[in-house]
């Protein structure tokens, strides 16, 4: 019995599971590990610690499968995108710790290079906006506050990295210094139709070419395991960021399909075949894997407040003390009673992109009840994915057909429901909920003959709900429209003056 290793490098934890020949999870491990804050707006993470978290995580799955090296395939990555770090290469050690995704520290550069009028031409370049997000900005930091590092880079010492490109360097025993298309297109340095280093970017963002990996497909033999990590030799054959590899490991392998990820926040992405679309609507262009010299694109679109507006009605209101008890409380109710909530907590994603909108429950009369409040929250949360996939379907001329939803959220039935209505198209709950792994396991095992095709896996897939829109049209558009008179009560609070 052989299995695919996929190794799932996320925000706050190292995750590693062992998936069998039907896609069926043999063994899981996971460790935590520290969220450095070492200033308001700023979040680090030790390199070191990413890497011993993810090994320990996968002997932990090696023997919950009663598995041992030899029994692995293939290995597959998966990482949180855009948190980046830089070592040396000569002694492996990491120079800094990383800076995460979440980490604002560049928002002063990056309004200056708006200002300078810059963002509309890197969009059209790189598919993305200018924001602290993206990795260019944060190298660019961490090369300013280290002069040490380049030194370093003109001995041609210095290797940056993405997670994938840690891991990778790592597992391989510092044999490869790769990353994939996709983990590459979340840089703000690559070219999203070239598929190669920037130069004009480079030189921008001060950031040297020698420093950077080998960009590389998705799939494929990308490099080898070192004997000295894994006993044997493994080829690691899987590599995407963790939104495309759910994408994947959703088999949305068709232009149109759409995959939502209801966590903390959502993260919505719909496969829009192999031309990148640039968005008229503040979504990113970003690719999603390139398999088998395929390059297929993907449209982006988060939504900041997902989950998380259930874990402040547990833990700030207080009116549930579990997240799943949200569903019976709101089932009390036939609808929100006019009630409304726009959870901008901090500030609106796509398509508004509005930093100084802040929250607001709209509509309270005198018998509005917790239940109407639940009932409002789940709302909330469809009601923001609604207004990314119109946007979604504006910008690539494509019409939803269907979403295929996962994350902890979409255990929801009221909150699926809901969604189904305001779509009016059905929402089909994937039956694996662990899409982000399974996306790079597939990825992995496809370039090694474990799986044969993205047929194959397609036919795999399957639904453990279905939820059918039952409202009429009619009735959803004067929904959207109330949703978004709300939003736009909600605009620019913080600066004391309304955008809408
Ligand atoms: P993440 O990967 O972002 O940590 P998960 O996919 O584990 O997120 O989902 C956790 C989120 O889902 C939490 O924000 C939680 O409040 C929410 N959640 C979990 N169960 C339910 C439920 N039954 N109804 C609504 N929200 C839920």
């Amino acid at each position: 019995m052989s299995f695919i290793l996929s190794l799932d490098q996320g925000t706050t934890s190292s995750r590693a599971i062992l998936f069998d020949s039907n896609s069926q999870i043999a063994g899981v491990g996971q460790h935590e590990f520290e969220q450095i804050f070492p200033q308001p707006g700023w979040v680090e993470h030790d390199a070191e610690k990413i890497w011993s978290t993810q090994i320990r995580s996968v002997e932990d799955a090696l023997s919950a499968a009663s598995a041992s090296w030899s029994d692995v395939a293939a290995i597959g990555i998966t990482n949180q995108r855009e948190t980046v770090v830089m070592w040396d290469r000569e002694t492996g050690a990491p120079l800094a710790n990383a800076i995460v995704w979440q980490d604002r520290r560049t928002a002063e550069y990056c309004d200056q290079l708006k200002t300078e009028g810059r963002e509309a031409w890197i969009q059209e370049k790189t598919g993305l906006l200018l924001d602290p997000y993206f990795s260019a900005t944060k190298m660019k930091w961490l090369l300013d506050a280290h002069p040490e590092a380049r030194e370093l880079a003109k001995s041609d010492r210095l290797a940056f990295g993405t997670m994938d490109t840690w891991l990778a360097w790592k597992l391989s025993g510092g044999a490869a210094h790769i990353t994939d298309v996709s983990n590459a297109s979340r840089t703000l340095l690559m070219d999203l139709r070239s598929l190669q280093w920037d130069p004009e970017l480079l030189d921008l963002f001060e950031i040297p070419r020698s420093a950077l990996p080998e960009i590389v497909d998705s799939s494929g033999e990308l490099a080898e395991s070192s004997l000295d990590v894994t006993k044997i030799s493994i080829p690691i054959s899987g590599i995407a960021g963790d939104q495309q590899a759910a994408l994947f490991g959703q088999v949305c392998y068709e232009p149109g399909m759409v995959k939502n990820t209801y966590g903390t926040g959502c993260f919505i992405l719909m496969n829009v075949g192999e031309t990148p679309v640039v968005s008229k609507n503040k979504l990113l262009s970003t690719v999603a894997w390139r398999v088998a010299g395929k390059t297929e694109y993907a449209l982006e679109g988060s939504v900041f407040i997902g989950g998380a507006l259930i874990q402040w009605l547990r833990d700030e209101l207080k009116i549930i003390e579990s997240a799943s008890e949200v569903e019976a409380l709101a089932a009390e109710v036939p609808d929100a009673g006019g009630v409304t909530i726009v959870p901008a907590f901090s500030g609106l994603g796509a398509p508004y992109w509005d930093p100084y909108a802040r929250g607001a429950i709209l509509g309270l009369t005198r018998g509005a009840s917790r239940s109407h409040i639940a009932r409002a929250a789940l709302e909330g949360i469809a009601y923001q994915v609604a207004d990314v996939a119109a946007v979604m379907e504006d910008d690539s001329g494509r019409t939803l057909e269907s979403l295929q939803a996962d994350g902890g959220a979409s255990a929801n039935g009221i909150l699926m429901q809901t969604q189904a209505d305001l779509l009016g198209v059905p929402i089909r709950c994937s039956q694996i909920a662990e899409t982000t792994a399974l996306g790079a396991a597939y990825l992995a095992g496809l370039a090694v003959g474990y799986w044969r095709s993205k047929e194959e896996l397609s036919a795999a897939w399957s639904e453990s709900a279905r939820y059918e829109p039952s409202s009429a049209p009619a009735e959803r558009e004067a929904k959207l429209k109330r949703w978004r008179d709300c939003v736009s009560r909600v605009r620019g609070y913080e600066s004391g003056s309304s955008e809408a």
